[in-house]
């Protein structure tokens, strides 16, 4: 059976061939999304291996089912792009990586705060120009700060961890608790309560229509003067508007984001010589307090060689038609 791969970036081929020594499988890279357009590229292949910008909407599974294909695997934990109903409606199946390196995405999330916080990246030119000045680049003590984790999966895991590490006194929002969080030094508390005590917010939940724009204008008005906001779960969890509004307005003081509601025409592509027509992305970059870094928070040595481990796997399982533990369906 064959598979064949969209979004292909060259590092994607050589984790993937890497893992799929083990299967001597039959791979097909393909540079361009999985969308209406390219969806034909896909006929003839049984397996499409897709990334968080290919379109999996139900249009373009009735093409690719049409094609052949009957199984979808992603390369990533989120599947939001992906219509269950549909693949389930057509009698297909589809996989994920639930898990790869849950300390990647925290770790970037982590190097966010610190860099914000710190002006690091400000410094870095500083130094290289001879300004050698400090005025600007004031920070302050994580030590015995509030930081709220919203969304306690894997990765909010370990980013209460680590922000244990530092000493911040860590709240906690997700409405299906564990007790893993209590245990790593997490304190559940109500969202609005999350919201009026923590210096930092960081979103570690899953994009789904209940967290959609859960930062809102409303959301942020709860908020400290000049909190600290971090994202780097999916742009769709914030409502950017009103995030530009908030700095402004001067309510947030720092905000970090590795993904951004409109990042599909985007990221993962170089863009230097191109003129962004993203207004609300370009003013984004105007402010000094705001960091954005392009969804990079997975791209981690070892995240991607999981990444081609968990993938191969789910091909195999699919292929053999045998139950596969990472797949996804429609609940
Ligand atoms: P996970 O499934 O282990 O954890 C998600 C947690 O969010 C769960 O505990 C769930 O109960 C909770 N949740 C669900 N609805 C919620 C709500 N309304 N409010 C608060 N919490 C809620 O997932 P994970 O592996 O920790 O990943 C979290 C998210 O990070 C993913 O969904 C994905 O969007 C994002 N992610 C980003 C990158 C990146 O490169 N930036 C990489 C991997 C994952």
């Amino acid at each position: 059976m064959k598979t064949a791969v969209f979004s292909t970036k060259p590092y994607d081929r050589g984790f993937l061939d890497a893992a799929n020594r083990k299967y001597s499988k039959e791979i097909t890279y393909f540079e361009p999304r999985l969308t209406a357009e390219t969806a034909l590229m896909a006929k003839g292949f049984e397996t499409v291996c897709a990334f968080v910008h290919d379109d999996l909407k139900s249009h373009v599974l009735n093409l690719i089912h049409e094609g052949g294909t009957r199984h979808i695997v992603m390369r990533c934990a989120g599947y939001n792009n992906v219509d269950l109903k549909t693949v389930q409606a057509l009698g297909m199946r589809a996989g994920r990586v639930p898990a790869y390196s849950p300390h990647a995405v925290a770790e970037h999330a982590v190097g966010l705060i610190l860099d914000l916080n710190r002006r690091i990246h400000r410094s870095f030119f500083r130094v290289r120009e001879g300004n050698f000045a400090l005025e600007g680049l004031l920070g302050f003590d994580l030590f015995g700060k509030t930081a709220g984790v919203i969304g306690t999966g894997k990765i909010g895991l370990v980013m209460i961890q680590i922000l244990r590490g530092f000493g911040c006194q860590v709240l906690a929002y997700d409405p299906y608790p564990t007790p893993e969080c209590g245990k790593r030094g997490g304190e559940y508390v109500p969202l609005e309560e999350l919201f009026r005590r923590s210096d930092i917010v960081t979103l570690h939940c899953p994009l789904t229509p209940q967290t959609h724009h859960l930062v809102n204008g409303n959301a942020i008005s709860q908020m400290k003067d000049g909190v600290m906001l971090i994202n780097t779960s999916r742009g769709g969890i914030l409502d950017t508007v009103a995030v530009i509004q908030g700095l402004k307005d001067g309510k947030i003081g720092y905000l970090g984001l590795d993904v951004y509601e409109e990042e599909d025409n985007l990221f993962f592509e170089d863009l230097s010589n191109a003129i962004i027509q993203d207004d609300v992305f370009s003013r984004l970059l105007t402010f000094p307090n705001v960091l954005v870094t392009a969804h990079q928070g997975f791209f981690t040595a070892e995240a991607l060689k999981a990444i081609g481990e968990t993938t191969l796997a789910n091909i195999d399982d699919f292929e053999k038609g045998r139950p596969c533990p990472n797949e996804i369906a429609s609940k």
